[in-house]
């Protein structure tokens, strides 16, 4: 039976995995690499890593699996920018979609006439996440070596230019850049101008299912394969997480709560609600991820561990039993989760965290219940912002480091009002690669195989009177965000005299 890899590149490692075309995981491998933050809120790696990365994993699976390989097929982290020189070196590290260095620039295009239609017109919410914004931070803040950059990429673009020795991006990364208009899937004008770059230094567009000439031989040694064997172009790690959780037909919806969150549905036509809550980003032609991504998952539980309840120390499942001692809507207390501010659906940077509604009854059980619901309360108004981009969520299919909890499967449901189906493997992005490789291969008729090789273990169904409380509370805790916009701005404002440590008297 034939065999493709899906290679994933995350932000801190890079996940090889080969399947056959029954979807039966067959070897994997993974490499990390460090995200340097050299000053606060710049989150950067150095793309040779990570192409060392990818070269041993796949090496690694290789060894471990009997007979050919038909292909390499990749996922990307997605928003990713570095800048090449014309023979192709890199001239900066790979910024990441978590580097916020363009914070101002982000805000001000923003604020612009025209800035909403730029996300509606490209998918891409005008964040400091984006390309488009990181490109206006290099224009302004390093101009020359903005001038010396032949062609701006992101990270699966490079590794794929060094494996296969041609520099091409595809419609789905592109539509994670905030410079494609997704309605034509080309570069869009305005957007490029705002950048300040022409399209001559942008990589040559083609589609997710690209079959690339295949590997240039030095790199073919190096990993244990054919010169030539071939290779997928493939697609961003958000729409291949919905493929790989066989959450392909429109009305399926993806959640996701790892260390961060979010939910994504499968549109046939590329579109984003009229107030900009959501992300549009591609997949294949006709299938189009639509939803958001949340900063704050299982980051927030991790924090109320270890800032409220620190002798229960870092166990999660210790610090669920506190909060399953108390019940939904936590006594009227409403945290909200922004302890790395937030993305979906309202796209700024500036939120913070909050508890409002505190009490002296209140105890470190209901705080710690609170974040949780918070993080399922954020992806809730995802949720309706998804639906208000015109979209029918039928079903939800859901994965992560949450889910090993039956209290926080549980709240999500409630909070969603829907039932949360929890498939049998920790199918991902990786697995979505492979089986969009395998259509673009022949291997598979279609990606739509995907929904029969994902086999459901759990579907867990909401409880009536904790989903009664949760949609009651749902518009108060949309309410605060908003009321709490002015108080963020001072709070940014007056950053720089609240430091969070006391000087050091050395
Ligand atoms: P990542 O997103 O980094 O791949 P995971 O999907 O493994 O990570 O999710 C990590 C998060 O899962 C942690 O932040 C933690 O809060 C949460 N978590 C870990 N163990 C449990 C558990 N037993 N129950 C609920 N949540 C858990």
């Amino acid at each position: 039976m034939s065999v493709v890899i899906g290679v994933d590149l995350g932000t801190t490692s890079t996940k090889a995995v080969a399947y056959d075309t029954t979807g039966t995981e067959l070897a994997g491998a993974s490499h990390g690499y460090p995200l340097d933050e050299p000053h606060p809120g710049w989150a950067e790696q150095d793309p040779a890593l990570i192409l060392a990365a990818v070269l041993r994993s796949v090496r690694d699976v290789v060894s471990q699996v009997d007979g050919p390989v038909a292909g390499l097929s990749f996922s990307s982290a997605m928003h990713t920018l570095i800048g090449l020189d014309d023979q192709g070196t890199p001239l900066t590290p790979s910024l990441s979609w978590a580097d916020s260095r363009s914070g101002a620039q982000a805000e001000r295009l923003r604020a612009a006439a025209g800035g909403l239609a730029l996300h509606r017109r490209t998918g891409t919410p005008v964040h400091p996440m984006a390309p488009l914004s990181k490109l206006v931070w290099f224009r302004e803040q390093q101009p020359e070596l903005f001038e010396r950059v032949a062609s701006w990429v992101g990270i699966k673009e490079y590794v794929l230019s060094r494996l296969c020795g041609t520099l091409v991006t595809d419609h789905s990364m592109a539509s994670g850049s905030g410079l494609l208009d997704i309605a034509r899937l080309d570069w869009d004008p305005e957007a490029l101008r705002l950048a300040g770059i022409s399209a001559d230094r942008l990589p040559e567009l083609v589609p997710t299912t690209h079959v690339l000439p295949g590997l240039v031989p030095s790199v073919a040694a190096e990993m244990g394969l054919p010169a030539g064997t071939p290779v997928v172009v493939g697609a961003g790690d958000g729409p291949l997480a919905n493929l790989g959780l066989g959450a392909v037909d429109p009305g399926v919806a993806a959640v996701s709560i790892g260390t961060s969150g979010a939910m994504r549905v499968m549109v046939e036509n590329p579109a984003v609600d009229p107030l900009g809550g959501v992300f549009c980003y591609a997949l294949v032609p006709g299938r189009w991820a639509v939803g958001g991504a949340i900063n704050n998952g299982g980051i927030v539980l991790d924090w109320a561990g270890s800032a409220l309840a620190p002798d229960v120390g870092d166990d999660p499942e210790a610090l669920l039993e506190l909060a399953a001692r108390v019940p939904a809507g936590c006594g009227g207390l409403i945290m909200l989760p922004y302890l790395l501010s937030e993305r979906a659906p309202h796209w700024s940077s500036l939120p913070r965290g909050a508890y409002v509604g505190l009490t002296r009854e209140h105890r470190r059980e209901h705080l710690v219940r609170a974040a949780i619901e918070g993080v399922c309360q954020q992806l809730a108004l995802v949720l309706q912002s998804m639906r208000a981009a015109g979209n029918e969520v039928r079903s939800i299919r859901a994965t992560g480091g949450f889910a090993r909890s039956e209290l926080w499967r549980q709240i999500l449901a409630d909070t969603l009002g829907m039932d949360v189906s929890f498939p049998a493997g920790h199918e991902g992005s990786g697995f979505g690669a492979a089986l969009l490789g395998m259509q673009a291969l022949g291997l598979v008729p279609s990606i739509d195989v995907a929904a029969d090789l994902v086999r459901i273990e759990d579907t867990v169904r909401p409880d009536a009177a904790a989903a009664g409380v949760y949609a009651g509370l749902r518009p108060v805790f949309a309410e605060l965000y908003d009321a709490l916009v002015p108080t963020y701005r001072s709070l940014r404002r007056l950053a720089p005299q609240l430091p969070l440590d006391r000087p050091d008297p050395g």
